[in-house]
Formats: C-alpha cells, sequence, structure tokens
C-alpha cells in the first residue's frame, strides 16, 4: 500500500520552496493514472479520500478530519498522538519545556478526539469550503499558527482543495 505524506510544514514553521500547486499537480496526475488503470495498487490517501467524499469514515488522520489513531513515542519519552508535532511551537508556552509541551498538547488533542468520537474541531475558516467533507481541514500540526492554535485551514489547502475537487469531478464522471 503506498501513501503520500505532506512535508512537515505549518504558518509558523514554513517552507521557503514550497510552490504552490505543486503537490496538486504530482497528486492529480497520480491519481487519474491509478484511477484510470491501477486501482488494483492501494493508495491510502486515494482511499480515505474516496470513502469521505461518500459519507464514510476516513481511515487516515488528515483526511475526512479524522483524528490520528496512533500514539507516537519519541526516543526522548515524548508521547504524541502523531509523530510530526514537534513543529507546532508550543515552546512559546511560559515554564514549559518545548518536548514536554508538545507531549501535553498532544495529550489533550488526544483526549479531546476521544471524547468528539475521533474527529477534531474543524477551523471556521473550512466550513464553507466545498470539498471539507472530504478534506476535513487538513493534518492538525498542518493548521497550526501561534496566534490561532488550529483553528487555521491546512498550510497546505491550496493543493488540497484543487486536489479533493480534482478527485470530487472524477467520481461524478465514473458515475453518471
Ligand atoms: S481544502 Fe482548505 S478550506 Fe477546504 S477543508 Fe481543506 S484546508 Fe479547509
Amino acid at each position: 500500500m503506498l501513501g503520500f505524506i505532506f512535508p512537515a510544514h505549518n504558518y509558523e514553521k514554513t517552507d521557503a520552496g514550497y510552490k504552490q500547486g505543486a503537490y496538486a499537480d504530482f497528486l492529480i496526475s497520480f491519481f487519474d493514472a491509478w484511477f484510470d488503470s491501477h486501482t488494483d495498487l492501494r493508495v491510502h490517501n486515494f482511499e480515505a479520500a474516496i470513502a469521505s467524499a461518500f459519507g464514510k469514515p476516513s481511515s487516515l488522520a488528515g483526511i475526512g478530519n479524522a483524528a490520528a489513531d496512533i500514539i507516537s513515542f519519541a526516543p526522548d519519552g515524548t508521547v504524541e498522538s502523531g509523530d510530526s508535532y514537534g513543529i507546532c511551537e508550543y515552546e512559546r508556552l511560559e515554564g514549559i519545556s518545548p518536548r514536554v509541551g508538545i507531549a501535553l498538547a498532544s495529550l489533550s488533542n488526544y483526549s479531546q478526539q476521544q471524547s468528539t468520537g475521533g474527529t477534531l474541531p474543524t477551523s471556521a475558516a473550512c466550513q464553507c469550503c466545498s470539498v471539507a467533507d472530504i478534506c476535513g481541514g487538513g493534518l492538525l500540526e498542518h493548521r497550526y499558527s501561534v496566534s490561532r492554535g488550529f483553528d487555521n485551514p491546512s498550510y497546505y489547502c491550496h493543493d488540497l482543495s484543487r486536489f479533493y475537487t480534482h478527485l470530487r469531478t472524477r467520481l461524478r464522471e465514473a458515475i453518471a
């Protein structure tokens, strides 16, 4: 099974080399090739996105606003509900070391996920998005900014929006 992972960046840890649209172009090309003649190859992201498009639960964090269903343990003992929360700047929490801050925030997030049945709060900016049912706002760590916490669309919103819009169009054409 294949999966595609966006780089670990957000509104605080920006990527100077990021060219908006490049990831969408790649995903669209790959999706079209896969959808047209290679669906025997399992692609986790595509399967999860299609499930979300049909109103089914996503099995993948970052798609359909599914919560991460893993806990990772870093070599320094940090416990995280994903493995890339280190890109969020919790070191600004007064008196709390960066890694401990991340662990606390992650555990808090994990608790919230459990109490909300495995879903996460969606950014207000995502709630009127035409592909919000598929995307769900993207990976939690990609949403982070110091000023608004996780209440942002994904740092990769532009690419996600383009890709999921394309995916939905292909699905509609296929079942028409
Ligand atoms: S595409 Fe952008 S606005 Fe739409 S749900 Fe995803 S992150 Fe939010």
